[in-house]
C-alpha cells in the first residue's frame, strides 16, 4: 500500500482511542473512513471492533466500488454509506459514524438540530437534518444519509446515531463533536427558554470565515 493508506490506517488506529475518550461511541459500535484520493481507494475500520484496541494492521483498504484491496477482516457494516458520501462528495476526506447519546436523542425524535450555535455554522455549515429512517446497513441507509446531508457537513440517522464528515479525519472529528454538543446546548436551553436560531446570513459568514482562514490557523493532530 502507498505510503498515503498507511497514513491513515495509523491515523484511524489513534482516533479510535479518541472517539471512546470523547464518548462518541461505545464498544464496537460507529466507524470511520479515510479517503486515499489519489488512488480512488478509503481506508475503513473493520466491522466489530473495540475502538479502544484497535490497530493500523485492522484496517480495510477499499476501492470505490466496495472491493476490499487489502485487509484481513470484514469492512464496516456502513462502507456503503462511506463510500456513497465520497462518491457524491469530492470535498470530503473523512468520514465518521458515531452513536453519542444527546444527538441520538434528537434522532429517535426525529427532530432536526437547528443552527443554533456559531461553532456549527464553521464546522458543519448549518444545522443537523435528519435522514429518513432505514436499517443499518443497507443501501437505503447510505442512500437517505447522502440525501440528507446535502452540502452539509453532518446529518442523523433516525433512530440510530450521526454521521459526520470533514476534509481530513480531525475535522470530522470536530465535527462529530461539535453535533453532540449542539444537541446537548439544545436540550438544555430548551430548559432555560425558546433556542433561538442564528440568522442564515450570519451562517454563511461565519462558514466562509472558517473556510477561508480560522481552519487554517487551528493547529490539530491525530
Ligand atoms: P460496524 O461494526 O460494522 O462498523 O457497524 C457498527 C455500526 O454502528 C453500524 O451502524
Ligand atoms: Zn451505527
Amino acid at each position: 500500500m502507498s505510503l498515503a493508506a498507511e497514513k491513515a490506517k495509523e491515523q484511524i488506529a489513534k482516533m479510535g482511542q479518541k472517539i471512546i475518550a470523547a464518548g462518541l461511541v461505545f464498544g464496537t459500535w460507529g466507524n470511520i473512513s479515510v479517503r486515499v484520493a489519489k488512488e480512488e481507494l478509503v481506508v475503513i475500520t473493520p466491522s466489530g471492533i473495540d475502538y479502544g484496541n484497535i490497530q493500523a494492521r485492522d484496517m480495510v483498504v477499499v476501492d470505490y466500488a466496495g472491493q476490499v484491496v487489502e485487509g484481513e477482516r470484514r469492512p464496516s457494516n456502513e462502507t456503503q454509506m462511506h463510500l456513497a458520501i465520497y462518491r457524491a462528495r469530492n470535498d470530503v476526506g473523512a468520514v465518521m459514524h458515531t452513536h453519542s447519546v444527546f444527538a441520538s436523542a434528537m434522532a429517535v425524535a426525529q427532530t432536526a438540530i437547528p443552527p443554533i450555535m456559531e461553532d456549527m455554522a464553521q464546522l458543519i455549515g448549518g444545522g443537523v437534518p435528519v435522514a429518513r429512517y432505514a436499517r443499518a446497513a443497507t443501501a437505503e441507509l447510505a442512500a437517505n444519509a447522502v440525501e440528507a446531508l446535502g452540502e452539509l457537513n453532518a446529518v442523523l440517522l433516525a433512530n440510530h446515531g450521526v454521521v459526520g464528515v470533514g476534509r481530513d479525519l480531525n475535522e470530522a472529528f470536530d465535527v462529530c463533536q461539535v453535533v453532540e454538543r449542539s444537541a446537548q446546548v439544545y436540550a438544555w436551553a430548551g430548559l432555560n427558554g425558546r433556542p433561538a436560531e442564528l440568522p442564515a446570513r450570519d451562517i454563511e459568514a461565519l462558514r466562509s470565515a472558517y473556510l477561508t482562514t480560522y481552519s487554517k490557523l487551528r493547529k490539530t493532530s491525530c
